[in-house]
């Protein structure tokens, strides 16, 4: 058996191979390794696939969104509501920019925002909310969307985990993940569901004075080379990434659906395990599977992550500390205990191995080790 890691970039490549070093040869070719034609290509594609009016790229998924912060206006004593249960860079970076984080409780089904919840920590402050989609899921947007309208918010989209996925509203529409809200903001780190090689970033909206706001504030601010109109950042998408993210981008849908396949063989042997809680599926959103993230009950996740890493499968706990009780972010308007479902599912959350690459044996394996521990 292939060894098994949370991640298979080697053999994902392997597969596209051919075609990625032939788009890298191009850039080495050409020398344009800043604002190559590579970096607009993608941009349009891009935003062809998700169905948005602009892509603009930048240097990475925290880097995004500052810079939709920055381009929105937001400024310091200004509140933006987001999840506590998420990777540490939106709380990091409304605390760069002097913004407030407020942190509404998550829902225990799907991880994702509870709109009930962030309707009561609105204040007269508030300017935005900054739904995460988690592990592959689009939060509630419809819900979402409804209380930006009738409290007049901006809704920043943090996609790095959902991209390519779709929500259906209860009207029928469909919209791809990170082109409901006003801008949306994602990762391509490499192990995100469309990665680059390196770092890399994006943002979408359809507005376009919005995305002309946008490409100052990567660009120092600056529309016309050395007048400054606003401070802005230096943050750009690189032509040798977006050679590679145009390569990746083709093959998306294909990762969705393996990925889709893997969670199914998951979801299908763990189903008579009373302790474990296979992941709930949204009634609007389809599920990329970002990350397989079992919540396992009965005080055992520790032991079983240290049973399935003893018999060679890695496992990982995202996020063991909630962004409210980070030694960095702790304030006495969050106290432990205020967001008592983001607490309980730091002590139960366990993803395991998610990629594109997982064969039918290293599947077996997994599944046999889980089961190995609640039946030995
Ligand atoms: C990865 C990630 C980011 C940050 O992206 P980087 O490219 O690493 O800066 C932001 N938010 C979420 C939810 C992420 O998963």
């Amino acid at each position: 058996m292939k060894p098994i890691q949370m991640v298979d970039l080697a053999g994902q490549y392997a597969r596209i191979k051919p075609e990625v070093d032939a788009a890298l040869a191009e850039v080495m070719r050409h020398t344009g390794f800043i604002n190559g034609p590579e970096v607009k290509a993608f941009e349009q594609e891009l935003a062809a696939y998700l169905g948005v009016k602009h892509v603009i790229g930048c240097a990475n998924g925290t880097d995004a969104l500052q810079i939709a912060m920055m381009a929105l206006g937001l400024k310091p004593g200004d509140e933006v509501i987001t999840a506590s249960f998420t990777f540490v860079a939106t709380v990091e970076v409304v605390a760069l920019l002097g913004i407030t984080p407020v942190f509404a409780d998550v829902l225990p089904g799907t991880f994702n925002l509870d709109p009930a919840d962030i309707e009561r920590k609105i204040t007269p402050r508030t300017k935005a909310i900054v739904p995460v989609h988690l592990f592959g899921q689009t939060a509630d947007m419809e819900a979402i969307m409804a209380i930006a309208a009738k409290h007049k918010l901006y809704v920043i989209e943090d996609d790095a985990q959902a991209i390519g996925g779709t929500y259906t509203f209860s009207d029928g529409t469909r919209k791809k993940s990170g082109t409901i809200g006003h801008i949306a903001s994602t990762s391509f780190f490499p192990s995100k569901n469309l990665g680059c090689y390196g770092d890399g970033g994006a943002l979408f909206t359809d507005d376009d004075d919005l995305a002309k706001r946008v490409r100052r504030v990567c660009n120092h601010g600056s529309e016309t080379r050395y007048y400054h109109e606003v401070v802005g950042v230096n943050s750009r998408l690189d032509s040798l990434q977006a050679a590679v993210l145009r390569v990746k981008l083709k093959q998306l849908d294909g990762y969705a659906a393996a990925r889709n396949a893997a969670a199914a063989s998951y979801d299908k042997a763990f189903a008579g395990i009373p302790e474990l809680m296979t992941p709930a599926r949204s009634a609007q959103s389809d599920h990329v599977f970002h990350q397989y993230t079992l919540r396992v009950k009965g005080g055992h996740r520790d032991a079983l992550k240290k049973h399935l890493e003893a018999n060679g499968v890695p496992a990982m706990i995202y996020y063991p500390v909630p962004c409210h009780l980070q030694n960095a972010y702790r304030s006495d308007r969050f106290p432990a205990g205020s967001l008592p479902v983001t607490e309980q599912l730091t002590h139960e959350v366990l993803s395991l191995p998610m990629s594109t690459e997982l064969d039918p044996e290293q599947l077996a394996h997994i599944t046999a080790t889980v089961k190995g521990y609640f039946n030995p």
